[in-house]
């Protein structure tokens, strides 16, 4: 995503150009200027430049029919990239109902065969058979080509989006449906790549038939990604504060002086320091070392702990049932390095920071992290670049 280009926005939306996509624009032009020979060179090269730019303006209308009914939905839509494979509207997170998603599916296509039945009828209207008329009709076949093209049943296309979305409705399960429609992404992909390798090995249509296998590769590789994203959503679900949470921390009795806090504080070496004061049997709060200085050392021998203590009503706590979405949300939400578990009782059972979560998730889902990166995630406080968990659990709480 960085090696984009971005080139505006619309409708607050920004837009971004993958450099790929002037391999697509390059042959746009060469297969429009060869065509278009008849005209003469420069009005043939002229022309299919043209065209290059309304693909472009084509594809670009097609994204606007997803994100601006995303947007009527209140759902936030991060970019529109233009790539190798025509354009993707990255929409944060999914429609509430399967109805509104499917809605957001079709709107795509829906916005190409719109421009392709004015474009057919626009033919019509302008002299026949001029360069006009030509270009109006060529352009009318790709705008049908697109939206029929993402009607292909199976994720990452809009049409497995739909298919998600009826089979979402019909059974009640959105993460089922999500699995289904990316089983079929993947099936179809495979069959685009044996169709296209056919297609070099048995016609002399190369170029075409590598074409169809790099589709169907991306298409695989979406849809497997589609899989993992949603199971690690159900996982998300299922796990719960208490699994993930470590006892990482030290109970320290509140009426020790300030003084002794600072020598013991100063001697502990376990990383990160995180201490809970207590008395009387009683959780009295968390303890920061930071607030050491908002008292004057004069008063360091005569004051307790209690005088910067932050009882545990005011700092931010979660119950050991909360779900692991939930506790990565409310990181995420409210900028917190950790948060504080809290027992039925009200005492502290534990506490959670990214690296614990990361921990989990790698165990329960056989992902490779090693303990050298969950220790990074502990000290930096922010995920692996693969594993945006605050996106997901977002989009997984919804
Ligand atoms: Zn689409």
């Amino acid at each position: 995503m960085q090696t984009n280009w971005k080139i505006g926005s619309l409708f607050g939306i920004p837009l971004f150009l993958d450099p790929l996509w002037f391999v697509i624009l390059g042959l746009a032009i060469l297969n429009f200027g060869v065509a278009y020979q008849e005209w003469g060179t420069f009005t043939a090269w002229s022309a299919a430049v043209v065209m290059a730019l309304l693909l472009f303006a084509s594809v670009l209308l097609h994204e606007l029919g997803h994100s601006l009914v995303a947007q009527s939905q209140g759902i936030k839509v991060n970019s529109i990239t233009l790539f190798l494979f025509g354009g993707i509207a990255a929409i944060e997170e999914e429609s509430k109902t399967p109805g509104k998603a499917f809605q957001v599916a079709i709107a795509g296509p829906a916005v190409s065969i719109i421009l392709f039945l004015l474009l057919r009828f626009g033919a019509n209207v302008v002299p026949e058979s001029s360069p006009v008329s030509v270009m109006v009709g060529d352009l009318a076949r790709i705008n049908l080509v697109v939206a029929l093209f993402n009607l292909i049943p199976g994720l990452p296309l809009d049409g497995g989006q739909v298919l998600k979305a009826a089979l979402w409705k019909a059974t009640g399960d959105r993460f089922q449906a999500v699995h289904l429609a990316a089983k079929a992404g993947q099936i179809l992909g495979y069959g685009a790549i044996a169709l296209g390798f056919a297609l070099d090995f048995l016609t002399k249509e190369l170029v075409f038939g590598l074409w169809i296998v790099l589709l169907g590769w991306f298409g695989v590789r979406n849809a497997k990604s589609y899989d993992q994203v949603t199971t690690l959503q159900e996982t998300l679900l299922q796990l719960v504060a208490s699994d993930s949470m470590t006892r990482d921390f030290r109970v320290i009795d509140a009426h020790q002086t300030l003084r002794d806090f600072a020598d013991l504080y100063l001697l502990d070496t376990t990383s990160p320091q995180i201490y809970f004061a207590a008395s009387d049997g009683r959780y009295r709060g968390m303890v920061s070392p930071d607030d050491l200085r908002t008292i004057p050392r004069s008063e360091w021998e005569t004051q307790t702990l209690h005088t910067i203590v932050h009882p545990l009503t005011t700092i931010p706590t979660i119950t050991e049932s909360t779900s692991l979405a939930e506790v990565i949300n409310k990181l995420e939400k409210e900028q917190l390095p950790r948060i504080t578990v809290l027992s039925p009782a009200g005492a502290v059972a534990g506490v959670i920071d990214r690296g614990d979560i990361v921990r989990l998730l790698a165990q329960k889902l056989n992902l490779q992290i090693t303990e050298v990166e969950i220790k990074r995630i502990k000290e930096e406080g922010n995920y692996p670049p693969g594993l945006q968990l605050g996106v997901i659990a977002k989009s997984t709480i919804n």
